[in-house]
């Protein structure tokens, strides 16, 4: 395993659409095990393979917090099939957008198919925060950051101390 940069947001990689997978092989699995390792070591709740820089069509999650055991989704090429019309919000980050949080109102449950690392379909009822980490990470593979989700002033404030952040780390 090794483990992957991630880009940080405002970057054009992000904005990419995500291609589907159609060959499961081991550099599919590998691009997986590389993505979990990079989330666990960064450390977060979701990544999906456009924030290291490969339009794939694959996010991986675990909302599990210590001391619960290791509980690691590998979704490829998942699907919205239903959303509840009841809504939920948290509070969401980012790795692409280090130390920054803000409310993004969801579905508050969904019904999604994927395939595993073995390309066999499948099916998962989430819901709560691991719905809300679920959306979060599809929405990447459109090319939306949950800062889309907000105002265009919002957006741009956060946008701003990222970039203003950049520059500090690239000064010192
Ligand atoms: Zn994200």
């Amino acid at each position: 395993m090794a483990l992957l940069s991630i880009i940080v947001a405002p970057d054009h990689r992000l904005k990419a659409i995500s291609q589907p997978i159609a060959v499961f092989d081991r550099e599919a699995r590998k691009l997986a095990d590389d993505m979990l390792e990079t989330m666990y070591d960064a450390p977060g709740i979701g990544l999906a393979a456009i924030q290291v820089g490969a339009a794939r069509r694959l996010i991986v999650v675990d909302i599990a917090r210590d001391p619960e055991p290791p509980s690691p989704y590998v979704l490829f090429n998942p699907r919205i099939v239903s959303a509840a019309a009841e809504t939920v919000h948290f509070e969401e980050g980012c790795l692409s957008l280090p130390d920054q949080f803000a409310e993004v109102v969801r579905p508050g449950s969904i019904v999604i198919t994927y395939q595993d690392l073995e390309g066999t379909p499948r099916r998962l009822e989430a819901s709560g925060l691991l719905a809300t980490c679920i959306q979060h990470e599809m929405d990447h593979l459109e090319g939306v950051l949950f800062v889309d989700h907000l105002s265009a002033v919002r957006r741009s404030i956060i946008l701003r101390k990222l970039v203003k952040a950049r520059r500090a780390e690239a000064s010192a």
